[in-house]
């Protein structure tokens, strides 16, 4: 439980506070009157919420003063334009991180460490056996699969905002020349990447090829809702595979029927969760999302800090993320 007089609380709607007369949500929502977010994220929060919203854009780092609120936005290393956010008031400060990862991504900017009095941490993989492997590596491996099968078509299922960029700008680091072929889902979230300078591969809609055309030993990237579905007749007896932190999981591939997984995550891993915790310098944290309760046990028991997991309004919020959900909606694909 967060602490009344805290500089936070946990009401229905996410953490309010009362200081700045803000709520702080992960993953953009509908129908709020004012939105602030970094400016890397315009175009995206504008796509998917509607180009008339009311956003003021803020640059990372920088210190804005809301109502009786100090605040600032500082990368999260997870998606193109994802923040962390500090807030200060009354002479206490509190980090919220949002999602984050501190892995290299070369789609976005890289997470910033940011110390704070009380921080609240994601733990949506804060389990020990979750240890993430470069993406440079994982991208070769998908290399080594899509060019190893020139005869099929070769569909890589993924996250359509954030992983699916991610991977494009893998492969462009490893100099995939070809062009990559996308879902209507993926293609819609390119032009902010774009726009943001992110060296990414040529890429082109599926549905702008004639219906005849040769797909074999073509790579084609698509969301996770269109595996089984109707949009799969298009290819004769492709290969498939998916990208995620869960094909970490044993038999997690095998019960979503890809032929292959990759293992590959936006989320902080284990060690990355308790480095930013570490690194925070927190008297106290709290833990939200995922494995809340084991990370927080941890920090306690063996980092002699102070955690607990928290529960509520905020975790329950995820849910109804729709379209914004990426691997912490992992039940809703
Ligand atoms: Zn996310």
């Amino acid at each position: 439980m967060l602490p009344t007089d805290g500089l936070l609380q946990l009401t229905p709607e996410g953490l309010y506070c009362k200081a700045a007369g803000a709520w702080i949500a992960d993953h953009a929502r509908p129908g709020c009157g004012e939105y602030w977010a970094t400016a890397a994220s315009e175009g995206i929060l504008r796509q998917r919420l509607g180009a008339g919203i009311n956003l003021i854009p803020v640059d990372y780092g920088a210190l804005h003063r809301i109502d009786d609120a100090r605040v600032s936005f500082h990368s999260a290393g997870h998606v193109l334009g994802s923040a962390q956010i500090r807030l200060e008031s009354a002479g206490e400060s509190w980090l919220v991180s949002g999602d984050y990862k501190r892995d290299s991504d070369p789609s976005c900017a890289p997470f910033e460490p940011v110390t704070a009095d009380v921080f609240i941490t994601e733990a949506t993989f804060g389990l020990p056996i979750y240890r993430w492997r470069p993406g440079a590596e994982v991208a070769r491996e998908i290399v080594q699969w899509w060019q190893g099968a020139p005869e099929r078509a070769s569909i890589l299922f993924c996250y359509a905002f954030g992983k699916a960029q991610r991977i494009l700008a893998e492969l462009a680091a490893q100099g995939v020349g070809d062009t990559i072929l996308l879902h209507g889902a993926v293609e819609t979230l390119m032009p902010p990447y774009r726009e943001a300078g992110v060296a990414l591969p040529s890429t082109l809609p599926l549905s702008a090829l004639e219906r005849s055309a040769e797909l074999a030993g073509r790579l084609v990237i698509a969301p996770p809702s269109a595996h089984r579905s109707t949009w799969m007749k298009r290819f004769k007896e492709p290969q498939t595979a998916f990208v995620s932190g869960w094909m970490a999981v044993r038999g997690a591939r095998r019960r979503r029927g890809y032929e292959r997984g990759f293992v590959l995550s936006d989320h902080a891993d284990w060690n990355g969760l308790l480095a930013s915790v570490r690194g925070s310098a927190a008297r106290q944290v709290y833990v939200t999302h995922g494995s809340s309760d084991v990370l927080a046990r941890y920090l306690c028991d063996v980092e002699g800090i102070i955690a607990e997991p928290l529960s509520g309004g905020f975790a329950a919020q995820r849910s109804d993320s729709g379209a914004m959900t990426d691997e912490d909606g992992s039940d809703a694909i």
